[in-house]
Parts: structure tokens; sequence; C-alpha cells
């Protein structure tokens, strides 16, 4: 564990020492838990995006999506509940004078009896060797056995406290676990109070008479309030969907772990609407699709895992996670939600409305059911950098560090580099990247020796580099080098196109979904 923190702090300090994020305001010291995307990572951003945005709008014809403002009336968030529910429940404590997510420090004790028992099975998969019978091990061996059963009672009261909104519960688990707190290391903690993760503004000048509004915490209820403009001017017939990328705000309790829990960050949501009675087999459907879209881009299938709610949203009839293996654990990186019609209706009662569809095969109407995807560009972002990044000792002894982010989603697909500064290559350099620049985000580098123009592409991610040489005058052939394999070969100027937009275009990684 100490080691995979390592990792995470090379990461961290990586994406900032190559321009992929920034603390935000760092020369005030920074403010805590917003962050700048500097000139790779806004690259890396956008491809993320429009990977999702073509996924969803390119290859689905009843996708379309929309752009709604951050400042929506504030009786929205009465109607969808934020107002009053909205919340976490936070414990302080009282010697470190630190806060905490309640429900966060009890996941934290629920993984640590996992981790056991984990431990448990690596002991005996190395003593048995070949004939090791994972299963029948965890059902037969005492220790495990009672590992699990101290786990499972304890998660079972945990989602009851959850469920049942219990705070005093919720302390007594935090009291009766003895969890200390990781800073002091005491168990001298507050009660548990719930708080609200809206932020709050004011509207208009106060002479007037100002409005309380809220910065929204989630992109979704711009597509509730415009589900009917859509529907009539769009035409659109159930089951269709609704696809929004955006900034939300929450006033996050604790906000660690770099870019995994901001204060601003952004979101890629996508609103299905279906009739009523098969919402679940939709559910299903947006579940194995999106574990697909993720798959797609070869970070490692072992990588993602589902997770089940436990509590269910005040909306929601079914949920998972989509949660990836990230240097410190599995964590949520996607929502999947079976929202029911909870979020039309409440806009119905109230604001007046009528909000409803009209079905001409059931010759009826109804208020359609919903099933929501919803991701976060940030922690993608996380979870791609996190798994792309290595650092490879070479045969000659050096070590390099190379970000093995699929090539779609590289900042720079190709670095143009004139073996010397001299006797017309920059020249012919150039030609090339005038070339390749309308279709390809393309670099040229002229500084340094080429193997130190090679590693600085490798720790952006660039897949290939193109190196000219006295021979390319000669016969217009140039060296490919390959980022991961690091092979060169010998290519004709005139290929070059087609060799790098088969590797590199989106539409390449959109052709693995269909
Ligand atoms: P968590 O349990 O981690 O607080 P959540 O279940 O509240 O997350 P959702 O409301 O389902 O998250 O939001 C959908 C997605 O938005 C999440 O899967 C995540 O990728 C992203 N997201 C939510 N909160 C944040 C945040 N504070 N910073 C960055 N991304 C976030």
């Amino acid at each position: 564990m100490a080691q995979q923190e390592d990792v995470f702090k090379k990461i961290v300090s990586h994406a900032k020492e190559y321009g992929f994020v920034f603390q935000s305001s760092e020369i005030y010291d920074g403010l805590a838990a917003v962050y700048d995307y500097g000139q790779n990572g806004v690259e890396l951003k956008n491809n993320i995006k429009r990977y999702w945005w073509d996924a969803m709008t390119l290859l689905n014809e009843n996708i379309v999506g929309i752009d709604s403002a951050i400042f929506m009336h504030p009786t929205i968030w009465k109607a969808s509940g934020h107002v009053d529910a909205f919340n976490d429940p936070l414990i302080d404590n009282r010697d470190s004078k630190k806060r905490y997510r309640a429900d966060v420090l009890i996941e934290e004790e629920l993984a640590k009896f996992d981790a056991k028992i984990e431990k448990e099975i690596a002991k005996a998969r190395k003593r048995f060797g070949d004939a090791f019978d994972e299963q029948q091990f965890r059902t037969t061996n005492a220790r495990v056995i009672e590992i699990a059963e101290k786990r499972d009672a304890l998660h079972a009261r945990f989602a009851k406290a959850m469920n049942d909104n219990n705070l005093e519960e919720l302390r007594q688990i935090i009291i009766d676990q003895e969890i200390v707190c990781p800073i002091s290391g005491t168990r001298n903690w507050t009660d548990v109070r719930q708080f609200n993760l809206m932020f709050r503004t004011e509207m208009g000048s106060t002479a007037d008479g100002s409005m309380t509004v809220y910065l929204r915490p989630e992109t979704a209820q711009g597509i509730f309030v415009n589900y009917l403009n859509v529907q009539k001017t769009g035409r659109m017939r159930i089951p269709f969907g609704i696809a929004q990328i955006g900034k939300a705000f929450r006033n996050e309790i604790v906000a660690r772990q770099f870019i995994f829990r901001m204060r601003e960050f952004e979101q890629m949501e996508m609103q299905f609407f279906v009739r009523p009675g098969s919402e679940l087999q939709w559910f299903q459907k947006w579940k194995e699709t999106r574990l697909r879209w993720h798959k797609a881009l070869g970070l490692g299938d072992a990588k993602y895992r589902f997770h089940d709610h436990d509590k269910l949203a005040h909306y929601a009839n079914a949920a998972t996670d989509i949660e990836f293996e990230m240097p410190f654990g599995f964590k949520e990186v996607e929502g999947i939600h079976s929202r029911t019609n909870f979020d039309l209706s409440q806009h119905e009662k109230f604001s007046g409305k009528k909000i409803q569809y009209f079905d001409p095969e059931l010759n009826e109407s109804y208020t359609p059911y919903v099933i929501e995807t919803s991701i976060g560009v940030d922690r993608m972002f996380l979870s791609v950098l996190c798994s792309s990044y290595e650092e490879q000792a070479l045969e000659n002894g050096e070590t390099r560090v190379v970000l093995h982010l699929p090539a779609p989603l590289a900042p720079t697909k190709c670095a143009v580099m004139p073996l010397v500064r001299k006797d017309g290559l920059p020249e012919k350099a150039r030609e090339i990247v005038n070339d390749l620049k309308f279709d390809f985000a393309t670099h040229y580098d002229e500084k340094d020796s080429i193997g130190k123009r090679y590693r600085r592409q490798d720790a952006i991610g660039t897949p290939f580099c193109i190196t000219v040489d006295h021979q390319t005058l000669e016969d217009n052939t140039v060296t490919l080098r390959e980022r991961d394999s690091m092979q060169q070969s010998r290519v004709n100027i005139a290929d070059l196109h087609k060799l790098i937009h088969d590797r590199v275009s989106i539409n390449s990684l959109l052709r693995k979904l269909s």
C-alpha cells in the first residue's frame, strides 16, 4: 500500500511537471480541492469528452445533446430534493480538529476486512500452489469465515443506519468499531451532523431584492427541465436520451486524493427516457454499454468492477457504480441509476406544467421513467492517467517515464524532429508538420539530443515520433518511432497519414463499440 501511495505521489507531481494539472490559484497558495488543467491536460480532457460525446450522440440516433446554464431557477433544487436531502453526514475529531465523512470512515473500515480476507487467500495460494481452490477456501476456512461474518454484520448495520438516516447510529458504529482519527489517533468524536453540499450565491442587486441561487451540484436537472423542449422540437419518440457535458459544484466535506474529489468538477450525463415498466431492462443495457465504453480504451479489463448501491438515493429504484482500480483502491468513476419518474413528476408538481409523453403505440400518456448514466470527466482523467503511468527500466540501464495513454486520447499525436538543426532538415520537418497538423495535434521539436526529445514525448504520452534525417532528403522516407515498443521503422512520408490515423482517431475507438 505504501508503495502504491508513492506511485500516486509521483503521478501527481508528473501531472504538474508536464502541464497536465495545476493547483488552482497556486501563486496564492492554492484553493482547496480546486484544480486547473494545463496545456496537455486540457487536450487529454477534451479528447475524453469527445470520445464520450461521440459515443452517445453519433452512435445512437435517438440520443441528442444540450448545453444548459449553470444557474437555474432555485425551485428546481427544491423539486429535485437537493435543498432538503443533498447532505453528507460529517463528524469531527475534537483533538485533531479534522473533519470526516462518517460514512467514508465506516466504508474504510469495511475495506480493511476485505483486505484481511485477501491476505489470507494470498497466503493460502502460496502454500497450496496449483492445487488451490479459492472458492472452496472462502467457504471452508474458519478464519476467513469469521472475518467475513464480522464484515457482513457491520455492513448490514451500516446500510440500515444510512437508509434510516440515523446519525446517532452512524456515530455509535464508529465508537463500537473503535475507529480512530488517522491524524490524532484518538476516538474523541463529535456528534454526526448533516451538511448540505450545494454552494449558494445571490443573483441580482440587493437594491431590487436579490434571489438566492445555487451552483448546480449535477448537470442532470438541466436535462429534466428541458425534457419537453427537446422532445417537442426534436420530435423525439420514446425511448430517447439527452446528453450533456458541463461543470458541477459540490462543497465537499473532505477533499482529498487530488482531482478525485473536487469542489468544482465536470460531469458527462445522459438521461434516457423510457416506458414505465421497461426501466430495469434499460438499466441492464446501459450498464453493459457503459462498461464496454470503458473497456474499449484498453486500460485493463480487470481494473473495472460494478458496485451496487446499498443505500438508494431518494429517487432511485436501482443503482450501480462502475469502479476503477486507482492506486488508492477501487473507486467510483461512473454511476448508473434508474431514477424512476421522480424528477419529471416533481417538476410537474412544482412548476404546474404538464410533463407527459403521449405514446402513439400505446395510445396513452405517461410520465417517462429515466435511466441515467453519470460520469465525472476528472475522475475519468485520473483513471486514465494512473493506469498509463510507468517508470520503465530500459536494457541500457536507464529508466524512462512513459505515459501509455490510449492513442486517441493523447494530447499530442505525433512529434516531428529534424535529426540535426542544419542541412535543410528543419525545413523538411516543417513541411511534414504543415501537412499533418490539419488532422492531428502535431509538435515540432528541434532542441536537445534526439534521445532527450523522445523522452519528453514519452512523458506526455505522444504515440508517434517522426525523425527527419539526411536520407529523408534523398528518398522521402522518415523514421517512425512507436512510444510503447520504442520500435523504429522506415516509412514513406506519403504513408504517414494513414499509419497515424489508424491508431489515433477517436473513430478507431468508436468502431470497437458498435
Ligand atoms: P461520491 O460517492 O464519490 O461522493 P457520488 O455517488 O456522490 O460520488 P454522483 O452523484 O453519482 O457521485 O455523481 C456522478 C459522477 O460525478 C461520479 O461517478 C463522479 O465521477 C463524479 N463526481 C461526483 N462528485 C465529484 C467530485 N466531488 N469531484 C469529482 N468528480 C465527482
